[in-house]
């Protein structure tokens, strides 16, 4: 059984570092100030982010462009988590994630919008060792979040070496595009409303589950475990 964590919102959260550094990263290269905290960030995927942010300010965004920006993004998130702490991890989600590693048939990994530096820079942050994960799947290896799940599936079975139905995968996050994403591929998915999206709202997208926080580790371990 493979569980696909979400990273913003389901287990962690990070006081806008990113968007702060997207803004910087902007003016470094460009000297325009662009205004990122207009954007719907939700599950959305960083290139698509960084597309947005230059497109909407008539700054080029062709491929060289977005790969410029993000290496001035990933230079700004350096900057700031070498200074200071940003990351906070949200309630339980530390001891699910640990508790999912250290079980046998289980594999812990992320399924996140995040590019790879960035992710692993957040998570380390909040106090979660990427020893604690098999593998992550990244907002630049795909179009959009839909082809994600599919990703870790493959990377599953290359890393790993076991073929999943995709049902035996449970994607756990926190907004409509993690839910969506899941039941696209005929994943199982775990919604918790610790992120922008409501219960009702995320109930309304009719996930396998709703949880309010990721605190009932047993429960939640018996309810995986019960698929
Ligand atoms: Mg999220």
């Amino acid at each position: 059984m493979l569980i696909l964590f979400d990273i913003d919102g389901t287990l962690l959260r990070s006081r806008g570092i990113g968007l702060r550094s997207m803004k910087e990263a902007v003016f470094a290269i460009h000297g325009v100030e662009v205004d990122p905290s207009k954007m719907d960030t939700g599950g959305r995927m960083d290139p698509h982010l960084f597309h947005e942010l230059l497109s909407s300010h008539d700054l080029p965004s062709e491929p060289e462009h977005l790969n410029e920006l993000s290496d001035a993004y990933v230079e700004r998130m350096h900057h700031h988590f070498s200074r200071e702490t940003w990351a906070d991890a949200l309630p339980g989600a530390r001891t699910l994630v640990e508790t999912v590693h250290e079980h046998d048939a289980m594999t812990a990994s992320v399924l996140t919008g995040n590019i790879e530096q960035t992710c692993w820079l957040k998570l380390a942050d909040a106090g979660f060792p990427q020893g604690w994960f098999e593998f992550g799947v990244f907002g630049n290896e795909g179009e959009t979040r839909r082809d994600l799940p599919a990703v870790g599936l493959n990377r599953y079975q290359s890393t790993l070496g076991g073929q999943l139905e995709p049902h035996q995968a449970i994607i756990i996050g926190d907004t409509l595009n993690d839910v969506d994403c899941a039941k696209h591929n005929g994943c199982t998915v775990i919604a918790v409303a610790t992120g922008k999206t409501s219960r009702e709202e995320l109930e309304n997208a009719k996930p396998d589950l709703v949880l309010d926080s990721l605190e009932d580790t047993e429960a939640i371990m018996d309810w995986m475990l019960s698929r």
